[in-house]
């Protein structure tokens, strides 16, 4: 073998079955391989284990799948590049022309453009409704055969919590699939409902480190199954390096998220003391208007905070820019803390009814808590809410 011919066709390493690593190694690799045709065909037609090309899935993404569908309470699961493309692709997949889907005012931004804007230009129709309205949802199913209701508990940005459980059973019996995007309440809440898809952002508590972006869809083996073929054809699949960091995420996933849950009921606490503070928004809290039912479904409330600061838009930048444990950015769940201000939050193509339901207004704050101690968040939040000049009465 010459040089050339060596280096393309290294050594292979095999371990021994007794002398495994303790923490799986990554399969940064595209192709896998069979001694022969027969068992690449026998692969390629599900009638023996095995792996075949990683758009598809990979040893790496198959110990996430697993560890994923575990938490979730779900059998199967499969894995995008983001999370965005796990709620798109998932309705691009399970859409046809002609149908129709159910979403809502309170969702993330880029879900309900997908639903408005793309499924809307290939004939897929849709009705926007609020979540907290839950007789709508009832008689719009009940008038429109519906293929999808799409939903999020807790909302993002407000924090609105969905009623899961008659969400779900409402779907079932007008023949409709729910989608949840459970990114807010992380992959260890809201298995025990009657929910036929979940996707998640991994980016958000899963890598918790804000530097891998990811996401998943988890449902019962047959929905998977189903979605599998197409999603590796639509090609937006997790790297398997990506994959290995999102397993390690998930190691400190319940220390991390324990740790911001409670620092974000302390936050909470003590905003709700504040005089400049008002709509606060935490489902921990018991003036949350569906306190009960968070307490209900959900085994703890999360890191996110929203609130309007009683000086409007001029004081909620001011209190933003101030803060200096909080950073101003995008996304959430991670170990540091972040915040929004409301020029960064407020949907631009709503109407009055629509931005009414959002319940965002030109003076609402999103807090993302971390991990930092709590002392420190505190003093943060406190000399920002002074320097952003919001009368106190
Ligand atoms: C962040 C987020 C997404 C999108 O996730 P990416 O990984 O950033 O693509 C989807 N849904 C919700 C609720 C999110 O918060």
């Amino acid at each position: 073998m010459k040089p050339s011919t060596f280096v393309t066709h290294p050594p292979s390493v095999t371990v021994p079955d007794d002398n495994r690593a303790l923490v799986a190694p990554i399969y940064q690799t595209v192709k896998f391989t069979f001694d022969n045709v027969e068992e690449t065909e026998r692969q390629a037609h599900g009638e023996r284990e095995g792996f075949w090309y990683s758009r598809k899935t990979n040893p790496t993404l198959r110990q996430l799948e697993l560890t994923l569908a575990g938490l979730q309470g779900r059998e199967a699961c499969l894995l995008t590049a983001s999370g965005v493309a796990a709620v798109d692709l998932t309705m691009l997949a399970l859409c046809r022309q002609g149908e129709h889907v159910i979403f809502f005012a309170e969702m993330y931004k880029p879900t309900q453009y997908m639903i408005r804007r793309v499924l809307g230009r290939y004939g897929v129709r849709h009705t926007l409704l609020s979540i907290d309205d839950v007789d709508e949802i009832e008689r719009t199913l009940a008038s429109t055969p519906t293929r999808l209701v799409v939903f999020e508990s807790p909302s993002n940005p407000v924090l609105k919590v969905a009623d899961i459980s008659r969400i779900a059973a409402l779907a079932r019996k007008h023949g409709a699939l729910t989608l949840l995007d459970n990114t807010l309440a992380g992959v260890h809440n809201h298995g025990q409902f009657d929910v036929d898809v979940f996707v998640h952002s991994l980016t958000k508590y899963v890598s918790g480190h804000g530097d891998v972006l990811g996401g998943a869809v988890i449902a019962n083996q047959a929905i998977i199954d189903a979605l599998r073929t197409e999603m590796a054809i639509f090609g937006a699949s997790l790297d398997p390096h990506a994959a290995f960091l999102m397993q390690r995420g998930l190691k400190t996933y319940f220390l991390r998220y324990e740790r911001q849950c409670q620092n974000a009921m302390t936050l909470a606490n003590y905003l709700e003391s504040r005089s400049e503070v008002s709509a606060l928004r935490y489902p921990g809290l018991k003036s949350h208007p569906q306190h009960e039912l968070a307490c209900a479904q959900q085994h703890d409330f999360g890191s996110m905070i929203a609130f309007d600061l009683q000086g409007g838009p001029e004081a909620a930048r001011k209190f933003a820019e101030a803060l200096s444990l909080f950073s101003i950015s995008a996304s959430l769940g991670s170990t540091e803390s972040l915040v929004l201000a409301p020029q960064l939050l407020q949907p631009r193509d709503f109407d009055a009814q629509q931005t009414a339901w959002s319940a965002i207004t030109e003076s609402t704050v999103r807090l993302s808590v971390g991990v930092e101690d709590i002392q420190d968040l505190i003093g943060d939040i406190e000399q920002a809410l002074a320097a952003s000049g919001t009368h106190t009465s």
